[in-house]
């Protein structure tokens, strides 16, 4: 597992934008990020949107949002919405330059007429099978067509009759006029448009051809003027068919960079095995808090802040790389740990009496303890509490080490006294079911010269807790790389949520959907966005106080 790249190598893309600007090739910085609507927005594609928003926000240049919807068959609404809320919930604004790619139809189609005119492209009218073994492999050349040579008349005939429905799906296809012998199989006479009678999310039936992906795109980017067209790798072996079909147009030239993407242990983000994840219903959805969309994330709890800062912490390179899982979480808590409002919740409760305190008091408890201005909220104190079962031993194995309750042993309830633990009770199973404690009375808000006393633990008043649903969530995979068992769907783990209770603090019922706590000494939990009913919230846990996983698997 590599560690983040250091600040250095993320910035070859910074480099390569200032010499440009120096040296007056560009005057401006514009940038674009282009999903296709085909899938929700995972942490890579929150890799590529801080990159290209974060570019042109430094340069003082703009990013375009540009739905690539070239594809029909598998383009919603649903997600361009999906889409559109993510990116803004990240913190980035495309302002007025919102486009979509079937918006350039009319163009890309009269483009590629002009390239048959130009004897630059051609219809085959070859079957899938004859294509396909015709177009060799990385050590053997492929064959010319037998249409290759088509007249320009026929080409224009052909093209016309296919974008008018004269033809069925697949009996056609438009070809740039290249060099099948090319040793990067992208030049090998690709494909420019097919034949699909199908309905797009947009344009309903207004076509029945579609531009291929790599005759769209850098078109795309070119009609919007984009100054540095940012990509993935597996993107450098297209560059120069993008480039070939900008030159025979003679227009506008962006240039393609490419970098890595991010690969995260524990995680899958094929759009495809996310798709299979919702339809099979191995999450509740795309924005299920185990997701790593970023609705799923946002559910969960993860501020957007911390996202961003995961991005720029590692870096952009140029060498494929794996980012632990931790090194997002850890971002989430620095976040969460300077912003998060502390309450108290026992998620596994140990009864407590105190046997010399008779009264109820609202003791007023900080929200941050590092952070007096963000105020306070009324914590109620009676001599019922619910504790954690963890924080009692009968016999520590180590008890010089050992800082919680036990026979005998004080500790300080967080915000309030310090207790001693007089006596245990264990029911006929030998289970310990309740401790009476006697309270020092004098130790309230202060520690006394003399009292000093290591243990902090959390409590609720009985009386006053609520009970609240709470979903422990975890790891969605139980294997460092899912995308290698020989279906990922076995390294799914069984354990990554479990629905259980907390008994909470009662100011805690005022939650509201999407804020975040700090459970002090047991995690980070987010009011769910959609599972909570007004003064009934149900809770996820966004993240653990430490990372666990590092030992425990
Ligand atoms: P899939 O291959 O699963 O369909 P995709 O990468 O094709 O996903 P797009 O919607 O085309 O999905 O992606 C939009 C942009 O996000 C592209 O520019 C792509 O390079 C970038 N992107 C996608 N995945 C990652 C990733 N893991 N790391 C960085 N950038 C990514
Ligand atoms: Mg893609």
């Amino acid at each position: 597992m590599s560690t983040p790249e250091t600040p250095s190598s993320s910035n070859f893309i910074r480099t390569i934008i200032s010499e440009d600007l120096q040296t007056g090739k560009r005057d401006q910085v514009i940038t674009r990020f282009p999903p296709e609507p085909n899938g929700y927005l995972h942490i890579g594609h929150a890799k590529s949107i801080c990159l290209n928003f974060g570019l042109a926000e430094e340069y003082a240049g703009r990013c375009h949002l540009r739905f690539d919807d070239t594809n029909p068959t598998k383009e919603e609404d649903e997600y361009v919405e999906a889409i559109k809320e993510d990116v803004t919930w990240l913190g980035f604004d495309w302002g007025q330059h919102l486009y979509f790619a079937s918006d350039y139809f009319p163009q890309l189609y009269a483009w590629a007429v002009q390239l048959i005119k130009a004897g630059k492209a051609y219809v085959d009218s070859q079957s899938a099978e004859e294509m396909r073994a015709n177009r060799g492999t990385l050590t053997e050349a492929g064959k010319d067509s037998p249409y290759r040579n088509r007249s320009v008349e026929e080409n224009l005939d052909l093209f016309e009759k296919m974008k008018n429905g004269e033809f069925a799906d697949g009996s056609h296809i438009l070809r740039a006029k290249i060099d099948m012998t090319s040793p990067n199989m992208n030049l090998r006479d690709p494909a420019m448009y097919r034949i699909l009678h199908a309905h797009h999310h947009r344009t309903g039936d207004a076509w029945c051809i579609y531009p291929m992906y790599d005759f769209a795109h850098g078109q795309e980017d070119s009609i919007e003027g984009v100054t540095h067209s940012i990509c993935t790798l597996e993107f450098e072996d297209h560059r120069p068919l993008y480039d070939w079909f900008i030159k025979e147009l003679e227009i506008f030239a962006p240039q393609q960079i490419e970098f890595a993407r991010l690969n995260l242990s524990y995680t899958v983000m094929s759009k495809r095995k996310l798709l299979q994840l919702v339809t099979e219903n191995h999450v509740s959805g795309w924005d299920d808090p185990r997701m790593p969309t970023v609705s799923g994330m946002r559910r969960r709890g993860y501020p957007a802040a911390a996202i961003r800062s995961f991005c720029e912490r590692i870096g952009v390179g140029r060498s494929a790389s794996w980012i632990d899982l931790s090194v997002l979480e850890d971002c989430v808590r620095e976040e969460l740990n300077g912003t998060a409002f502390r309450r108290q919740a026992v998620l596994n409760p140990l009864k407590v009496t105190i046997t010399n305190y008779d009264q109820v008091e609202m003791l007023d408890a900080p929200n941050h303890p590092q952070q007096p201005e963000l105020g306070s909220r009324v914590l109620p104190m009676s001599n019922q509490l619910w504790i954690d079962r963890d924080d009692f031993m009968e016999n520590p194995p180590s008890p010089k080490k050992y800082f919680r309750l036990g026979p005998e042993r004080e500790v300080r309830l967080r915000n309030s006294y310090i207790i001693k633990c007089d006596e245990f009770i264990k029911d006929e199973n030998g289970e310990i079911v309740e401790l009476k404690c006697s309270a020092d009375l004098d130790t309230l808000g202060k520690n006394p010269e003399g009292r000093k006393v290591k243990g902090i633990i959390h409590w609720v008043s009985a009386p006053h807790a609520v009970k609240l649903p709470v979903r422990i969530y975890d790891r969605l995979f139980n294997q460092e790389n899912p995308d290698k068992a020989q279906d990922y769907l076995s390294a799914l783990n069984p354990e990554s949520l479990q629905e259980t209770f907390a008994l909470v603090e009662p100011s805690l019922l005022e939650g509201k959907p999407g804020e975040t706590f700090q459970f002090e000494r047991v995690g980070y939990f987010t009011v769910d966005a959609k599972d909570s009913t007004e003064g009934k919230p149900v809770f996820n846990r966004t993240v653990t106080l430490r990372d666990t996983w590092a030992k425990v698997k």
